[in-house]
């Protein structure tokens, strides 16, 4: 019998009651450290005094208006938006995939009011993830996410990551933008080098091509920068944001410049809840915080740290794990047994991580983690592998 609850999602037996920082207590009491964050979701851990305040007062005030009214709580957050990065206009979605959707038409709109309406093809990756949309599983194009969904939007050219000459050759007149994750996270925390998204600039800008970045994973300050494209000094046309924008309030967003955005004119799109005043109450909170330079500056220090210590749980336990891979604090390790083992024995030390492709595991803790919480993290993850190593002999 089908279970109440549809079953795309293979679940730990795990349930949480109460989450504080970067702990969760279960509801057996057990305490679990968390280095998922509700997959690069929970930035400023859970229960942070600023966001929960900033939740609360605007509870008590208004909950949902309509896109129909002046919102005063969108306003301010698209402003400390628009003065943070590239962007010169923001639109508030609920999801990334709601993100992609708005990203895919306005490229397209673009186009269409330049008066090049063929220009539809967006090129994407090998290993990316946009969403569980059909725009996005289309944009995407991994068999995993489109089988027996189908028919998938047209207009997307899925490229294999990192081949140069298959890029050069992709670029046809009917091609309009190239989407792209700077850092891939379902796909195995693959970061793209910076003279890598660098010369995808220089391509877009020879060719007229627009530029879109999925920064709905690595964005937020993950990677020790606001954005991660920060990091290679150069700026898209259309960004889409989710996940840490909130810091566990559902958002999204989608940033773009004016010359792009400019046909997407009143009646062109729109959503019910995106731009709700008690998401952007939040998500002000949220960048109050994040897009502090201090506060990134420590992300990178304490990264720093971290890398360096994985490195020697890599080195330590060389039949489990091949590699670190990322930057920032969206770090993966390459497992050379199978990742869903190494995540078990990780929540047998009570520590929690996420799996991703390519046999990763990824670990995204919030970040306003201490020092101490991730040597502690380490030494757990250095007993579950020692676990693993003593199971595999
Ligand atoms: C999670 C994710 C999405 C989809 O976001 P949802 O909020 O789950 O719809 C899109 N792109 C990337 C890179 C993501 O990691």
């Amino acid at each position: 019998m089908i279970p109440s609850i549809l079953p795309t999602y293979n679940r730990a037996p795990i349930s949480f009651e109460k989450g504080e920082g970067c702990w969760l207590t279960a509801t057996d009491g057990t305490r679990y450290l968390d280095f998922g964050a509700g997959i690069a979701v929970n930035v400023l851990g859970h229960a942070h005094p600023a966001l929960v305040g900033a939740l609360t007062e605007q509870a008590g005030k208004v909950w949902h208006l309509s896109n129909l009214y002046q919102i005063p709580e969108q306003q301010e957050l698209a402003d400390r938006l628009v003065e943070a990065t590239f962007a010169d206009t923001v639109f508030f979605t609920n999801s990334g995939t709601e993100a992609c959707e708005l990203a895919v038409k306005m490229a397209r709109r673009y186009w269409f009011e330049k008066g090049q309406p063929e220009r539809t093809d967006i090129v994407t990756f090998e290993g990316a993830f946009h969403g569980r949309s059909s725009a996005a599983i289309s944009a995407a194009g991994s068999e995993k996410m489109t089988k027996g969904f189908g028919p998938l939007l047209p207009g997307f050219v899925h490229l294999p990551w990192g081949d140069h000459e298959a890029l050069q050759a992709a670029i046809t007149d009917t091609v309009g933008a190239i989407l792209i994750e700077p850092v891939q996270g379902e796909g195995g925390i693959r970061p793209l080098p910076d003279q890598c998204l660098k010369g995808l600039r220089d391509l877009c800008d020879e060719h007229g091509i627009l530029l879109i970045l999925d920064e709905v994973q690595c964005g937020m300050g993950r990677t020790g920068k606001l954005f991660a494209h920060e990091w290679a000094g150069v700026t898209p046309d259309i960004m889409m944001v989710a996940k840490g924008i909130g810091g566990g309030f559902p958002l999204g967003a989608v940033l773009a410049t004016e010359a792009v955005a400019a046909p997407m004119t009143a009646g062109t799109h729109g959503s019910t809840y995106g731009g709700n005043p008690l998401a952007c109450a939040v998500g002000s909170a949220v960048m109050e915080v994040v897009s502090d330079d201090a506060f990134l500056d420590d992300v990178t220090r304490k990264a720093g740290g971290l890398r360096q210590k994985l490195e020697g749980l890599v080195a330590a336990h060389p039949d489990v794990f091949e590699a670190v891979r990322g930057m920032g604090l969206i770090l993966g390790l390459k497992c050379k047994v199978p990742n869903t083992d190494v995540v078990a024995a990780c929540y047998d030390q009570h520590l929690l991580t996420v799996g991703a492709a390519d046999n990763v595991v990824r670990l995204l803790p919030p970040l306003n983690i201490s020092k101490a919480e991730i040597a502690e993290a380490v030494e757990r993850l250095d007993r579950a592998a020692a676990s693993l190593s003593v199971n595999a002999a």
